[in-house]
């Protein structure tokens, strides 16, 4: 992998919209808080063992609907798909793995404190019947969606594995930033639906989110930032124009190619207190006084990228 740029690109599809799933997220729920309680420390002497998954798994097994299902334990998460099973044990090494461990390198000390599971749905009859049968869900996004209330992700996988590396980012940020707004969790969600691997390092592409971004700078209809990064959950999920999550895109897609990715997130958690929305720490990081001419450079930025894997690193 040493020095290598592209090494496979995970997805070319969309990934999910809580928004449309069968759990819009409110507030509390998207940062896995009540946010008005007291919030307990974390006892990391709940971590997880491997006998934990084992139980997870024999209990599981009883409740497959069918034969055809195989698991594979891929910490933090059992993975379950009715595939083939050596498709599901390569979706397991080569998307979750291959996710969690570099998304880790660059933003995640902590695992899930629970085992979740992922729902690795073979083709879109299988996920609509299964939603239903195991969820009692009817998924408004054809691609897969994070369900908080079932603690599993629910893929179709044969839109791709985009939208599952999309889910696996909203369970480790609610590990550990759970009071990290949604911008930036469907930011950073929807930056690696579509990526690969750049010296070691998880990489997100332009995508199909681009276009519609485009013709809204040409519109003049994308908020500010200050806008963007002050929205309620709520807000952001109930978006009337539809450019939230590509703005929240782009807008890590710009800090990600200036190299300022994880420097943002890194500064955003250790001052979430006294900014809860991340603009203060924003304009910090960009080094930026004037926001609207900020925004201007970032426009022309966006409105300069093609759809298609952007190798260039600055
Ligand atoms: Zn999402």
């Amino acid at each position: 992998m040493r020095g290598l740029l592209i090494l496979f690109v995970v997805a070319l599809l969309p990934g999910c919209q809580e928004a449309r799933s069968p759990f819009p997220i409110p507030a509390a729920k998207a940062t896995g808080l009540i946010l008005s309680a007291p919030v307990p420390p974390i006892t990391t002497s709940a971590k997880l063992t491997r006998s934990d998954f084992e139980g997870h798994v024999a209990l599981l097994k009883k409740r497959l609907p069918s034969k055809e299902f195989s698991i594979v334990i891929q910490e933090p998460f059992v993975v379950v798909g009715d595939e083939e099973e050596v498709m599901v044990k390569q979706r397991a090494e080569n998307t979750v793995k291959w996710a969690v461990d570099r998304l880790k390198q660059d933003f995640f000390a902590q695992d899930p404190e629970q085992i979740l599971e992922i729902w690795l749905f073979k083709d879109k009859l299988s996920y609509e019947k299964h939603t239903q049968l195991i969820f009692k869900d009817k998924p408004t996004t054809p691609f897969g969606y994070y369900s908080p209330t079932h603690k599993a992700l629910i893929m179709n996988i044969a839109t791709g594995g985009g939208t599952l590396v999309h889910e696996i980012v909203h369970p480790f940020i609610e590990a550990n930033f759970p009071a990290c707004p949604s911008w930036l969790n469907e930011g950073l969600g929807s930056l690696y639906e579509q990526s690969g691997e750049e010296n070691g390092h998880i990489r997100g592409y332009t995508n199909w989110r681009l276009p519609g971004l485009q013709e809204a700078i040409k519109a003049d209809t994308v908020p500010s930032f200050k806008a963007l990064t002050g929205t309620s959950p709520n807000a952001f999920y109930n978006d009337g124009r539809g450019t939230n999550y590509a703005q929240a895109r782009y807008l890590c897609y710009y800090l990600q190619q200036k190299g300022l990715l994880v420097k943002f997130y890194k500064e955003f958690y250790a001052n979430q207190k006294t900014d809860p929305t991340g603009y203060t720490t924003l304009q910090k990081v960009l080094g930026e006084t004037d926001m609207d001419q900020f925004k201007k450079r970032w426009e022309k930025f966006v409105l300069d990228l093609r759809q298609g894997y952007e190798v260039t690193v600055e």
